[in-house]
């Protein structure tokens, strides 16, 4: 048994999790020695008896409560793995969940925890825009399951988001609040602290409605949202957490009391993540922390840059945010930082943002975000594309708009590519 307690402190004080990446949660003398938690690649267990097999199942299937110091042994690569454990063990770490659940992509994490929580009946109220994945599968799918989904514009104040609940009668089943702050690709920020709230508002004895943010823009080390009133967070490990490009991965957290039912699910559908993407996930989190400090840093270079640059119109970077803004008020409060996510308008409409795309040369023109290598893109044909013109527009998206994920590149060459792509256009 591991004592993770007594690891994660050091003369009664609590270790930062950028220290702890390293070794948390795992024991070198489980395996050799080995300093690094080897690739556990094997589908199944060997039970020292019958008598340990059975009290593993008992435990699995819940037929009985632990006994106290007793965990819950290996059994199977669908129900655990020791390099899915000891990264669910390090992932709780920087969001200070008590549990973690990883599956093998974002929109696993995300699609399971949904049809987990939700019921037919059930009301998701959701802000607009999302992911293109987390869109299609709340109003698309999700539908045909009985569940009603009840979009609002991110930015919208409390009066506004209170009206389309009255207007389409959603309180009374209300049953998840799912958001993205800040929203991709226009980074304006949802007020976390008001959702709990209406949360509370349309919660009864029996049934808790439940805050879910999807946390892949600022987390895990920028935004934390179970200190602002969430009860789930989730994410796209893919993007800043996998940090290479190089996985495809997705996580869960909150509660035991949450998480666990989750995980019992998780082991039904069969989209936990596999040994091999789990040794990556904890490889990256090592430098997690040093990653996502160089990228906002750059960030901050190339929208200063930016927003001086005369053939951009405007430019969408939460660093930029000024007092008096009530989205201002929203940063100071729930984001410790404003990422390296921005989006600026260019002079001109789709053509000219083409020209730019196509001239850059050192950042890459490819979807996806939050990796080592910088990357460009253009929502409204790309990411968004399915969503009509019209929507578009109404979530604050067009033509004239590109979206830049900030890597770890020198910050001069980031603006020496984009100075010369801008004088292309
Ligand atoms: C990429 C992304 C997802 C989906 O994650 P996958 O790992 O591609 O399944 C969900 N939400 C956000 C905000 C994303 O950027």
């Amino acid at each position: 048994m591991f004592d993770k307690k007594a690891h994660a402190s050091l003369k009664g004080k609590k270790l930062h999790p950028e220290s702890l990446m390293m070794s948390y949660g795992y024991r070198p003398d489980w395996s050799e020695g080995a300093i690094k938690c080897p690739i556990f690649q094997t589908s199944t267990f060997v039970f020292k008896s019958a008598e340990e097999g059975k009290a593993f199942f008992e435990l699995a299937y819940g037929l009985r409560e632990k006994e106290p110091r007793e965990e819950m042994g290996l059994i199977y690569s669908r129900l655990n793995n020791p390099d899915l454990e000891i990264l669910e063990d390090r992932l709780t770490l920087w969001d200070e969940a008590e549990a973690a659940a990883v599956f093998e992509s974002g929109m696993a994490a995300i699609s399971t925890v949904l049809l987990h929580f939700l019921n037919p009946g059930d009301v998701v109220l959701h802000s607009e825009p999302l992911y293109g994945g987390s869109e299609y599968f709340i109003t698309k799918v999700l539908p045909k399951f009985g569940i009603h989904p009840v979009g609002f514009v991110a930015g919208s104040g409390r009066k506004e988001i209170q009206r389309i609940i009255d207007q389409r009668e959603a309180g009374k089943n209300l049953k998840v609040i799912f958001i993205e702050t800040p929203a991709n690709p226009t980074n304006a920020l949802v007020d976390m602290r008001m959702c709990r709230e209406f949360a509370d508002r349309h919660s009864t004895a029996e049934r808790r409605v439940l805050v879910a943010v999807d946390n892949t823009f600022l987390g895990p080390v920028w935004q934390h949202p179970l200190k602002h009133g969430a009860d789930l967070v989730l994410y796209s490990a893919t993007k800043y957490i996998g940090g290479h490009s190089d996985l495809i991965a997705g996580v869960c957290l909150g509660s035991e009391e949450l998480i666990n039912p989750v995980k019992a699910f998780r082991t039904f559908l069969g989209n936990m993540a596999g040994p091999w993407t789990g040794w990556l996930m904890m490889r990256s989190l090592e430098t997690l922390k040093l990653r996502m400090t160089c990228q906002m840093k750059n960030a901050r270079y190339v929208a200063d840059f930016l927003s001086d640059h005369p053939k951009v119109e405007r430019i969408y970077y939460l660093g930029h945010l000024r007092e008096g803004d009530p989205q201002y008020e929203i940063y100071r409060r729930q984001c410790v930082s404003p990422g390296a996510m921005i989006t600026f308008d260019i002079v001109g409409g789709e053509e000219q943002a083409f020209r730019f795309l196509n001239s850059l040369k050192l950042i890459k023109l490819a979807v996806s975000l939050g990796s080592t290598e910088s990357l460009a893109e253009h929502p409204a044909t790309m990411t968004h594309s399915d969503i009509p013109a019209e929507e578009q527009a109404k979530m604050g998206i067009s033509e004239k708009m590109v979206r830049l994920s900030i890597g770890v590149e020198n910050p001069e060459d980031l603006v020496l590519d984009i100075g010369q792509a801008l004088d292309a256009v």
